[in-house]
């Protein structure tokens, strides 16, 4: 860990996010959180994130695009990508941005349709339509060693990751130039080595959700903001990497098989 880490609470913190309370899983959160405990603390162990600043920037205006990667700048090396070319170039090869650009760093632009994009800093998968049915990794098509991106900075007004909490190192301003401008700014500092506590702990033992492929209680997936709990038929996965801490799926939870392990 080099002396310029910081933890994701300090990542989380200035990523600036909010959940707001007019949505199903808002109205979920509010009937779990008035009915809430609080729970045993329990052992805090740690999420590591580790992040090159390979930054992928998606947009549909060229112009508009390479201006933002520009601002960027070091220490990240940024790839635009353009969504608006796919009905007219349905995935073009890659090529240097202009060599007229005022910047000294040359930008890789791409285009065409995503056809999916998942993960968080350190590990953002990207796939495009290759041909014949098949997918194509970005990343791999970008030239980029590590086969993902590390950070994703969407200014898509319908951004293609849409959860109360976006992933940790995915950047969505749609259309707020506010939020935009915290990005630019934010953005050249996610290099490096980052880690933030697991927050839950699931004891599968004692959790309700399904038997036999009879599904009982989902309230901790009805209520995450995140995104980060998924069910596996008679099971749950939680994804570490995606659960920030909001504490709603323990406080939903009506067998105390989720857990918060930051509660005090
Ligand atoms: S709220 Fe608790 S019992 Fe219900 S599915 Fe989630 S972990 Fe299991």
């Amino acid at each position: 860990m080099s002396s310029e880490n910081s933890s994701l609470h300090a990542v989380s913190d200035s990523m600036g996010m909010t959940m707001p309370s007019n949505t199903p899983a808002g109205h979920a959160r509010a009937t779990a959180l008035a009915a809430a405990g609080r729970v045993e603390a329990l052992p805090t162990a740690l999420v590591e994130y580790r992040s090159a600043g390979e930054v992928l920037v998606i947009g549909t205006e060229e112009e508009a695009a390479l201006s933002v990667a520009r601002q960027l700048g070091d220490p990240v090396n940024v790839a635009v990508f353009l969504t608006s070319l796919s009905n007219v170039v349905p995935f073009a090869p890659p090529k240097p941005a202009s060599t007229s650009s005022a910047s000294e760093h040359d930008v890789l632009v791409l285009s065409g349709p995503i056809k999916q994009l998942s993960g968080c800093l350190g590990e953002f998968s990207v796939t495009v339509p290759g041909g014949r049915g098949r997918d194509r990794d970005l990343a791999e098509i970008a030239g980029l060693s590590g086969r993902h991106f590390d950070i994703v900075l969407d200014l898509l007004e319908s951004p293609l990751i849409q959860r109360e909490l976006l992933p940790v190192g995915y950047f969505a301003p749609a259309g707020d130039e506010a939020a935009l401008a915290r990005a630019i700014t934010e953005i050249p500092g996610l290099v490096g080595a980052f880690e933030k506590p697991q927050y839950f702990q699931l004891d599968t033992a004692i959790c309700a959700h399904s038997r036999s492929g009879l599904t009982g209680c989902t309230r901790c997936l009805e209520a995450c903001p995140a995104g980060a709990i998924q069910s596996l038929g008679d099971s749950l996965s939680v994804d570490p990497d995606l659960c920030q801490g909001a504490g709603v799926g323990a406080t939903a939870c009506p067998t105390v098989a989720m857990a918060d392990r930051c509660s005090g």
